[in-house]
Formats: structure tokens, C-alpha cells, sequence
């Protein structure tokens, strides 16, 4: 058996390959800091060998919690991915495959490599409804993409939806996936109408250094950039810089930060209770957009969360509690599970791409109460 993790957003070590059919891995830390948690390779072996993939120090991975009850994800092509037989040993997670071909990708979650990224971007290029606009670059001088759907105009609210601040939450660019198909497809009657009332401005890859490097949650310079959004610094975090410059330029109504949390059994939501400026106007529009979602998505909870910030304490260096403060609008920090919730056709990137689409009917509830 071979074991290549030289991929686009690879990341695994080989500890010891020499056994027929059994592998012992390492997940590999971030290129610049100490966490691990992610990884995605490719295995070449004889069709339908039984094969044994040990991960042995995932017991001393960033969140040890993630691994009960998860099951890994495998993929022939890198577009559909279906989750395999997984299980805990003794600090070891040990997954079990038979490919039916002679190659298998694994993953965390489903890969979101730089070519899929690309593909989006040209498929919103080619739409009269979008334009692709580069706002900067990143550490290592890769571009920030944003995605503008629709015109801005007097009376349109602006909605922002960005992901993959967190790279190795890959779930985050499929959902945006959903959402950008469904505000391109000129067939959809929940497109039109969002589009006449409101302009997105979509960022599909916040990290995209941390994404080609395989790393879980940092950039290149070792930072969590959802750590860094109360004062960005043009070494070390110009991603929240060129993002943070954009979003005072075009306003904001409706801010989304899409993530993948390691050990919910559902999608949930993280409001801005913590904020100085928090108001009963803010809590009800949250609550109208999750229970909205909660309608829509039986895999999303309205209850499920970390627990409320106490009143005042919100800590305003992360994304949608620094928007929700500075524009006083509707700022959400949108979570999609690891875990596929005790379904093993749950939690793929499908799930992922419909809740994005799904999400579109609930802005278009929530569009008129924004202001
Ligand atoms: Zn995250």
C-alpha cells in the first residue's frame, strides 16, 4: 500500500507502511503552529484489499473529543464522498476500507482542494448576475477572493457570507457552493427575489495558504485569523485585513462566517449575545433566522450552542461578534458538523452544498426585518 499526502491540502505522516494492508499515520501539525486535527491522502492498493488505516496519535490531536462516534470520509473522485467504518483504539483512530479502485481518497471531511475553488470562481465569472473580485492577498501572496452577486442600489441590503477562516472546515466552502448555485441559477424564483432586494458579497476561501498547506485552523503565519479581527496586522493576518477594508466599503446587513465544529452531532448557530451594543432587536432577528433554519434543515438545531456569552464579554476578536458590534446588524457564526450525527449518509458534502442552498430561502425570510 502507498500513502501520498503530497496533494493540495494534503496532511498525514507515514509512520510505518510495511505490513500488507495495514498503514500507521500521523496527522501532521499546522505548517506554523501546534494543532492538529485534519488530514487528507490518497491510498493506492490492490482493489479490494481489506485495508487498515491507523492514525496513532489522534488521542493527542487539538480536540481528542472529535473522534468518538466519527466516521472518516473516502472519495474515488474528490467530488462524491461517502463515510467509511471508523473506530477509536486506545488513542488510535483506526479506519477500515476495501476500495473498489486502485486509488481512495480520505479525508477529515470532504477535500475542497485550490482546483474546486478555481472552478467556482469561473463559474460565477461566466454569470451576468456576479463578478470576481481579488481584495488582497494572503501571507504567502495567494488571492483573496470575493464573489459579488447582484447590483447594489438605493434600498438593497448587503448580505456577507465568508468560510474557511478555520481551512481545514472545509464543509464551509461546500456550503457556500450551495448558496452561490443557487443565487447564480436564473431559473430559481428565491434568487430572483433575493437579487432584488439585496447584493452578496461571498467570500469562499478566507484562508487559502492554510487550505494548500493542509493546515487545520491557521494561516502561514501560525494564527487563527477568527482570533484576529480586533486588530489585523499586514504580516501576520492581512486576510482580516483586506476582508474588514471591503466590508466598511460596501456595509453590511446580514453577516454569516460559515465553520465545522468537531464534536456537534448538527449544524447550529453562534450569535452576538456577548456584544456591548447587543439589543432585542438583534436577539429577535437570531432567533427568527434559526428557527428558520431549524424549519428547513432537520439536521440544523435551534437550541444546540456552546452556551451564551455572559452580557458584555463577547470577545470582539472573532468574526461575526467584531460585524455584528461595528455595523450593529444581524452577525452569525454559522457551525456544520465533523461528525455525520449517527447517519452514515449524513455529514457529506452534499448535506453541506443543500444546507448553503437551503440557507438562501432563509436570508430571503429574514431580508425585510434586517433594518
Ligand atoms: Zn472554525
Amino acid at each position: 500500500m502507498q500513502i501520498d499526502a503530497d496533494l493540495d491540502g494534503g496532511n498525514i505522516l507515514v509512520v510505518n507502511a510495511r505490513r500488507r494492508g495495514v498503514a500507521e499515520l500521523a496527522l501532521r501539525d499546522d505548517s506554523a503552529a501546534p494543532m492538529r486535527q485534519w488530514f487528507h491522502f490518497l491510498v493506492r492498493a490492490p482493489r479490494h484489499e481489506r485495508l487498515e488505516l491507523r492514525i496513532v496519535n489522534a488521542g493527542s490531536s487539538t480536540f481528542p473529543d472529535g473522534w468518538p462516534d466519527y466516521r472518516a470520509l473516502a472519495s474515488y473522485d474528490l467530488d462524491n464522498w461517502f463515510r467509511v467504518p471508523t473506530e477509536l483504539e486506545r488513542g488510535s483512530l483506526v479506519i477500515h476500507c476495501r476500495p473498489e479502485r486502485e486509488e481512495l481518497y480520505l479525508g477529515y471531511f470532504g477535500a475542497y482542494p485550490s482546483a474546486r475553488h478555481e472552478a467556482l470562481l469561473e463559474r460565477a465569472d461566466r454569470s451576468d448576475r456576479a463578478e470576481v473580485v481579488s481584495m488582497g492577498e494572503s501571507v504567502e501572496g495567494r488571492s483573496l477572493d470575493l464573489v459579488v452577486v447582484g447590483n447594489d442600489g438605493p434600498g438593497k441590503r448587503r448580505v456577507w457570507i465568508i468560510a474557511r477562516q478555520h481551512p481545514g472546515e472545509t464543509m464551509s466552502e461546500w456550503f457556500v457552493e450551495g448558496a452561490l448555485s443557487r443565487l447564480l441559477d436564473e431559473d430559481d424564483p428565491v434568487a430572483r427575489a433575493l437579487l432584488g432586494e439585496a447584493v452578496f458579497y461571498i467570500v469562499p476561501n478566507m484562508n487559502p495558504d492554510g487550505s494548500a498547506l493542509g493546515n487545520f485552523r491557521t494561516n502561514a503565519a501560525g494564527r487563527d485569523i477568527n482570533r484576529e479581527w480586533l486588530s489585523p496586522r499586514p504580516g501576520t493576518s492581512p486576510e482580516v485585513l483586506a476582508v474588514r477594508r471591503m466590508l466598511e466599503e460596501t456595509d453590511v446587513d446580514f453577516f454569516l462566517d460559515v465553520h465545522g465544529d468537531e464534536t456537534a452531532p448538527c449544524s447550529f448557530a453562534i450569535g452576538c449575545e456577548g456584544n456591548p451594543s447587543y439589543s432585542h432587536r438583534l436577539a429577535r432577528l437570531e432567533k427568527l433566522f434559526t428557527e428558520s433554519m431549524a424549519d428547513s434543515d432537520e439536521g440544523f438545531s435551534a437550541e444546540y450552542g456552546y452556551g451564551p456569552d455572559d452580557p458584555g464579554k463577547g470577545d470582539l476578536s472573532i468574526a461575526n461578534n467584531w460585524v455584528g458590534e461595528r455595523f450593529e446588524c444581524l452577525s452569525l457564526t454559522l457551525e456544520l458538523p465533523f461528525k455525520d450525527g449517527g447517519d452514515p449518509q449524513g455529514g457529506t458534502p452534499d448535506r453541506a452544498v443543500e444546507l448553503g442552498s437551503s440557507a438562501m430561502e432563509c436570508v430571503l425570510e429574514s431580508l425585510g426585518d434586517l433594518r
